[in-house]
């Protein structure tokens, strides 16, 4: 396998000029393995479309190139890069059957009726659209209208599938299933794919690498449990998942962990940025699963419950500290534990292993 299969390398693109330039894809690099399937998640207007719409061409870069397979697509327009997008609103033809929606490009390129019958047929079939070949877009739910967008940009066999929030258009529910057949599509086929989200929940089902992007930066590139576990700052602990932040000062650096000072009590933390030294203010990044609320005793951190709530499998707590920061608890399978209501005084256990600590930005 080639290390990167797609790669974009020093990608720029700004909008506009003077006052009302935007700069909206700031000098990224980025890597993509053959088969890998990588996701560009992050809020509103961090550039991920514009990212995505760089790398089929729709947009030229104002700075740095895009790679497929080793090759520069940089003078290739996007009709002849080896790309294809599924759209969020499908951009099916709506006069035209299942079939020849499927069929379209691989008309335009001239294939013979014999090829483009043999292709589209194996593609309906992988893709489980047997028997609607006839019918129009219009005859066919949402998610077969994205089934068919699917099979469209497959059977051109492209090296690589680009994906434009291919669900926002599709109920919660439909949402899952879809995206885990498109995961399940995905691995089958080997295709190595973009795909644009800015739902966390999607980027981390769907993917082998998530890229967090903010403002037209790549701010971390990571598998989902890296993303989750060690998130390079405050933006990516905030931004996947749920975070509670407690600012604390280095007590001690040991070998592999750090023995941190927080209001007058002591907490351990995995030490995972070897830079962080003694008596650094640091940042912990505590999950609501990574902290318990026990009967108080002298050597953890003091807090009153000012809400919880029973949920069957999960307790929520949020629970508020001396200093008035109120930190958001989840207990899984309640019935081990004490349960909690509000006004009880509650001494807080850190489980060590599942803390991360940042370095304090400025
Ligand atoms: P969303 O999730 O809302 O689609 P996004 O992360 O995909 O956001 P982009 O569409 O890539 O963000 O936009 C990045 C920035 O570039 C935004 O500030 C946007 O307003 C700006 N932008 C995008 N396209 C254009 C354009 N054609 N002209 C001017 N500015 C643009």
């Amino acid at each position: 396998m080639k290390e990167a299969y797609l790669e974009l390398k020093d990608l720029t693109k700004s909008f506009g000029n003077g006052a009302d330039k935007v700069i909206a894809v700031d000098h990224i690099d980025l890597q993509v393995k053959e088969g890998e399937l990588v996701t560009l998640l992050g809020p509103s207007g961090c550039g991920k479309t514009t990212t995505l719409r760089m790398i089929a061409g729709f947009h030229t870069p104002t700075g740095g190139d895009v790679y497929i397979d080793g090759v520069s697509m940089n003078q290739i327009p996007p009709n002849k890069r080896p790309t294809a997008m599924v759209f969020q609103n499908y951009a099916l033809f709506p006069h035209m059957t299942v079939f020849e929606n499927i069929a379209y490009g691989l008309r335009i390129r001239k294939e013979s009726n014999d090829e483009v019958k043999r292709k589209v047929e194996d593609i309906m079939r992988l893709i489980g659209l047997e028997n609607l070949g006839d019918r129009q877009p219009r005859q066919l739910s949402g998610g077969q209208q994205q089934r068919v967008s699917l099979a469209r940009a497959l059977v051109m066999e492209p090296k690589v599938l680009l994906f434009d929030e291919p669900l926002s258009n599709l109920d919660a529910k439909l949402r899952v299933s879809t995206r885990l057949e498109i995961r399940k599509l995905q691995q089958r086929v080997g295709i190595t794919s973009v795909y644009v989200t800015h739902d966390q929940e999607e980027a981390m089902t769907l993917s082998d690498k998530v890229v967090i992007m903010d403002r037209g930066l790549i701010q971390q590139v990571g598998s989902p449990a890296e993303i989750y576990s060690h998130p390079v700052n405050r933006f990516v602990a905030g931004f996947i998942g749920k975070a509670n932040f407690l600012q604390a000062v280095v007590d001690s650096v040991e070998a592999e962990q750090l023995v941190l000072q927080f209001l007058g009590k002591k907490i351990v933390a995995p030490r995972w940025n070897k830079e962080i030294k003694t008596g650094d203010e640091v940042l912990i990044v505590a999950r609501p699963e990574s902290i318990l609320p026990e009967h108080p005793n002298e050597e953890l951190v003091e807090g009153v419950v000012v809400n919880s709530v029973y949920f069957g499998s999960q307790m929520l707590y949020e629970v508020e500290l001396p200093d008035h920061t109120v930190l958001q608890i989840e207990v899984a399978d309640p019935q081990y534990h004490p349960i909690f209501t509000q006004g009880h005084k509650v001494g807080l256990a850190f489980k060590d292993r599942s803390l991360h600590v940042l370095p304090m930005e400025k």
